[in-house]
């Protein structure tokens, strides 16, 4: 996010990210590098990529993994995977970053956008069977787990059970999120992953498929190199994409994965240092943690009834070179997007139109984030 006042000279102030890129103090991730330029692979592919799947797999419970070049590339293979066609209809829930709902755009399918509940902030069970009801022949849903959240699983696991509708876990934000003690995106029938700057474990860029299904998962990295058959020539009888992971990348992300565990406890931290500090404050209510749920706290988020607004929050921390942002903008609300049909009520735009994500980085001191509480504080004085 850019910090840009010019009327305020805060370039001397130290910044604060609301989510950067943290490698392990223990360099893990560069002697994975190191061994593929020693040995000369700097390709797509290689034996860090096969690595990087097997110990991801392994990290969370599933039992197959495909490492691509993002998340949206996982997402769009999972939709393939499927076998969404176009005008095929996709559940897709509204509150969540764009990267959910385009690739069904990119394969011609339709979305219904699906509010949230208070609960959880992510899709709402009732919204879901609502837009069952009316579009009784939809055979795909999205679910996302939002700032490391986890939706309520198990109702939305019986509707898409009795329904015949295949469901992709969006865990692009909820990597060592559990549940009911297991990890979210090993519910659905495919799981997705992101490691993009801002996610709590980071490859600079690159995504992760995972599923049950073997043979889904060999046929996405046959699609995402090309759809090249076994031939000596090149042979090609299916579209194909240029979507897998490189071996320097995959490197990256097998450092990284060593030290999740110490990432998802210093978020959690934050998440809980800014409860005792700032929770008493008049109209603040942090984002809900249900007590099946053990959420990574990618980003600490509040919602604001008070005279106090986000916008207040996020100026006064941004006068301070301190990055924060608004909740994700639903979809339904979204121009390229709202020709689409959406089902529910006003949750997910009341989240979007009251929250605010506080900085949330894990480097961030104990000084930083009482630097930050004494910032949002000086508001309510
Ligand atoms: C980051 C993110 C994605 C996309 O991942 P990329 O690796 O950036 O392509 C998808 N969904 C959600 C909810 C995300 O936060």
């Amino acid at each position: 996010m850019t910090t840009n006042n010019s009327n305020t000279n805060n370039i001397n102030k130290k910044k604060i990210f609301l989510s950067s890129p943290h490698m392990s103090d223990e360099g893990y991730e560069k002697q994975y590098i190191e061994e593929a330029f020693e040995t000369n692979w700097v390709a797509p592919l290689g034996p860090n990529v096969d690595s990087f799947e097997t110990e991801f797999a392994t990290k969370i419970g599933s039992s197959y993994a495909a490492a691509l070049s993002s998340g949206t590339s996982a997402i769009h293979m999972a939709l393939k995977a499927a076998g969404v066609k176009p005008n095929d209809k996709v559940f897709c829930q509204s509150l969540t970053f764009s990267a959910t709902a385009n690739p069904i755009i990119y394969e011609n399918a339709v979305p219904i956008f699906i509010d949230s509940d208070d609960k959880t902030w992510n899709m709402d069970p009732n919204a879901l069977e609502h837009a069952i009801k009316k579009y009784p022949d939809t055979k795909y849903a999205i679910v996302v787990h939002l700032y490391g959240l986890s939706a309520d699983l198990d109702p939305i696991i019986e509707l898409c059970e009795k329904h015949g509708i295949t469901l992709i876990e969006d865990a692009a934000e909820s990597l060592g999120t559990t549940y009911k003690g297991k990890q979210t995106g090993t519910f659905g029938k495919f799981g997705v992953f992101s490691f993009n700057g801002n996610k709590i474990i980071t490859t600079s860029g690159g995504g992760m498929l995972v599923s049950e299904d073997k043979e889904r998962i060999e046929k996405v990295r046959f699609w995402s190199t090309q759809s090249r058959e076994k031939e000596r020539h090149y042979e090609h009888k299916e579209l194909g994409y240029n979507y897998r992971m490189s071996n320097i990348v995959a490197g990256i992300g097998r450092g990284q994965l060593k030290i999740l565990d110490e990432r998802v406890a210093k978020k959690r931290y934050i998440f809980e240092f800014y409860k005792e500090n700032l929770g008493n404050l008049d109209g603040i209510n942090f984002m809900p943690i249900n007590d099946w749920n053990n959420p990574n706290c990618w980003l600490s988020c509040l919602t604001l009834n008070s005279k106090i607004k986000p916008l207040d929050i996020m100026t006064a921390l941004e006068k301070e070179n301190i990055e924060s942002r608004p909740i994700w903008k639903p979809m339904h609300m979204q121009p390229f997007f709202e020709k689409y049909d959406y089902v529910g009520g006003n949750v997910s735009r009341n989240l979007f139109e009251t929250g605010v994500c506080l900085p949330s980085d894990t480097k961030m001191t104990n000084e930083d984030l009482e630097r930050v509480c004494s910032i949002i504080k000086e508001l309510w004085s």
